[in-house]
């Protein structure tokens, strides 16, 4: 068989910093740089590279990724890698999942280390993505392993996959599953395939996404949070703009006291959905009783988002929005996820 067309998908990030003349990094290469600096990519594949954008994935929004998921959708190549900022990998690569479903492999990945430190991890990760991409294992089973997020070495599920560390060269983890398969001298071992029943649900329930930007505020409930912001959001007539929310709720599914009964009123004028601010992982429905237990919060219409992190839940609900699923339906999709 000859050599697999691998598209490679360059959005910018520190794998695309180049140092301006005062030292600081900024954004400069393209996806021709990326592939240039590692020459054994042309020995592993037939690569087809294309600059979507230079920019901070701080400042990539869902409409570049929605553009990005029909680009990926329009190709006839065999697989896909994606290089970008790390900084939002966890929610683009999620969004990606639940927009693309393709029988090759689609891959993000990035760097922690940019090109001008000793030892960037750039190249390596593009290198480790690409063999991936070719990897036989992985090409039988992509649409079951859905997106995946190549850092370090290691693959992991997009759903699972967390910026676990601002600055570390082993930022990436899956805490709730592990990786699905690592990267040794030139194999790619596999470790374990994804339970993705509530991904397919869940793309079931999205159909064909189009639709505008949906605003849903991430509000991450702390030590004695006086709730402030939720009552800013009910006082206002087009509540901020805002079209839903996601509580990044304490323990199994908590929030204090005060904003409990706020987060009820909340729930009465959009979507409102409890992810587990210890990083996902499933909530509880029916353990603990009392004014901001979960059994009350659920009592009071809000969502429960799962296992799902609350940056993915945030993004599950705003695509849930964009697509004009009804309440019923979005607590259904969400309800899938455990
Ligand atoms: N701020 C950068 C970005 O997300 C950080 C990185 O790439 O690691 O684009």
């Amino acid at each position: 068989m000859g050599k697999r067309r691998i598209h490679i998908l360059a959005l910018g990030g520190t794998i695309a910093t180049r140092p301006d003349a005062s030292g600081v990094m900024q954004m400069g290469a393209g996806a021709d740089d990326l592939v240039k600096a590692v020459p054994l990519l042309g020995e592993l594949a037939e690569i087809e590279a294309e600059t979507v954008s230079r920019v901070g994935s701080h400042s990539l929004g869902f409409d570049q990724i929605h553009a990005l998921a029909a680009k990926i959708k329009a190709s006839t190549a065999d697989g896909f890698v994606v290089t970008q900022g790390t900084d939002t990998l966890e929610e683009t690569s999620f969004l990606l999942d639940l927009l693309v479903e393709r029988d090759v492999p689609v891959i993000v990945t990035a760097a922690m280390r940019n090109p001008a430190l000793t030892s960037p991890d750039g190249p390596g990760n593009l290198l480790a993505a690409v063999r991936v991409a070719c990897d036989p294992w992985i090409r039988a089973h992509a649409r079951e392993l859905g997106v995946l997020a190549v850092m370090l070495d290691e693959v992991y599920a997009a759903a699972d996959a967390i910026k676990a560390h601002p600055t570390r060269l082993n930022a990436f983890a899956a805490p709730q599953t592990g990786p699905l398969a690592a990267l040794v001298e030139d194999r790619v071992v596999p470790l374990g395939k994804p339970v993705r029943d509530a991904m397919t649900a869940t793309r079931r329930a999205l159909g064909t996404v189009s639709g505008e930007r949906q605003p849903v505020a991430l509000l991450w409930m702390g030590l004695d949070e006086p709730g402030a912001l939720v009552e800013a959001i009910l006082a206002s007539s087009d509540r901020l703009g805002y079209r839903g929310a996601v509580i990044g709720a304490m323990g199994g599914g908590h929030v204090p006291e005060r904003v409990a009964a706020l987060a009820g009123k909340l729930a009465q004028a959009m979507p409102v959905v409890v992810a587990a601010r210890a990083g996902g992982g499933p909530l509880l429905r029916h353990t603990y009783g009392g004014p901001a237990s979960e059994i009350e919060l659920l009592k009071a219409g809000l969502t429960w988002g799962g296992r799902l992190h609350p940056l993915k839940a945030r993004v599950l609900l705003e695509t849930c929005l964009r697509a004009g699923l009804d309440r019923a339906v979005i607590a259904g999709v969400f309800a899938a996820w455990g």
